[in-house]
């Protein structure tokens, strides 16, 4: 968790108890869902999921455009960025209505998405999905809200202006397309969001409430230096190898038991030990296991 200028950076293991900790003193009923569509990762300058550009920079960036328009400060209360990072808005904190829907802005907290998922636009990286996923379902536990098309809402289903809520996202009648065209892969419609976006976020919610362990995402790290490799990193290695042939054997013993496919929580370990599994299901304790495993050859020591 770094404080610096205008906002609050935290990773996504720190959000839900910060989130437990804050006192909300407003009425909030809403949950906005926006991309920036500028920053996005060109401006960002993505390389491999890592952005060149300053993560303070993008952020007093968009506090400085906002001001320039007049607003009393960052439009919105949170911004997830491409690498999965949260930040909090201190001059849009969550007691303080945002700017991000004309209109329809009282009792709703403004999440903004970095990058632009209009059609032919940026491919949101996994770590990033998570987070958003993770943080929308953290803020539903907070302020008890169930999570539908009417709590979890896109910027493209209001008019602009009196920010009057549409039936569905209609060119010509939205304001924007935003959170994109292709967000989440599927579209800004409320049939996609029914398809994908809130069933993952209630999956989330359905997570945290039984406590199931969660793949935590790989921190991402810059590519090392050509070094040949020491002998005890060799022996690092070939242990390692071994670790996974015996884990390999497990899974193909566990997997005898199969009966659910991949749940999202284990997805980021199924992805590591894929070229070891045959098909795409298991029993709740394979992907449970498989997650331990996943932590162990990892070293993700898991935060309590
Ligand atoms: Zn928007």
């Amino acid at each position: 968790m770094i404080q610096k200028g205008n906002f609050l950076l935290l990773d996504i293991v720190e959000l839900r108890s910060w989130l437990q900790k804050q006192k909300i003193t407003r009425s909030i009923d809403r949950l906005q869902v926006h991309h920036t569509a500028s920053p996005n990762y060109a401006t960002r300058q993505l390389l491999n999921g890592i952005a060149k550009q300053d993560i303070w920079k993008c952020l007093e960036g968009m506090r400085t455009y906002h001001l320039s328009q007049g607003w009393s400060g960052t439009g919105q209360n949170i911004t997830v960025t491409e690498s999965g990072q949260i930040a909090i808005s201190l001059d849009r904190d969550l007691n303080k209505t945002p700017a991000g829907i004309a209109g329809s802005n009282t009792g709703a907290i403004c999440i903004e998405i970095i990058g632009n998922f209009d059609k032919g636009g940026d491919t949101m990286t996994d770590n990033q999905k998570q987070s958003v996923i993770h943080l929308y379902a953290c803020l539903a536990e907070k302020l008890n809200l169930s999570i539908n098309t009417d709590t979890v809402v896109y910027h493209a289903w209001y008019t602009p202006k009196t920010g009057t809520r549409l039936s569905d996202f209609i060119p010509g009648k939205s304001s924007k397309t935003c959170p994109g065209t292709n967000f989440w892969g599927d579209g800004n419609s409320i049939a996609a969001a029914n398809r994908n976006f809130i069933p993952q976020i209630k999956a989330e919610l359905d997570r945290l409430r039984n406590n199931i362990p969660n793949a935590t995402p790989v921190p991402i790290t810059k590519p090392k230096d050509d070094e040949p490799m020491t002998e005890a990193e060799k022996l690092q290695v070939a242990t390692l190898e071994k670790t996974i042939q015996q884990q390999a054997d497990w899974i193909k013993a566990e997997k005898l038991k199969a009966n659910m496919e991949c749940p999202t929580w284990a997805q980021e370990a199924y992805k590591y030990y894929k070229d070891y599994i045959s098909d795409t299901t298991g029993s709740y304790d394979f992907w449970r296991q498989l997650v331990i495993n996943y932590r162990k050859d990892n070293n993700i020591k898991v935060s309590k």
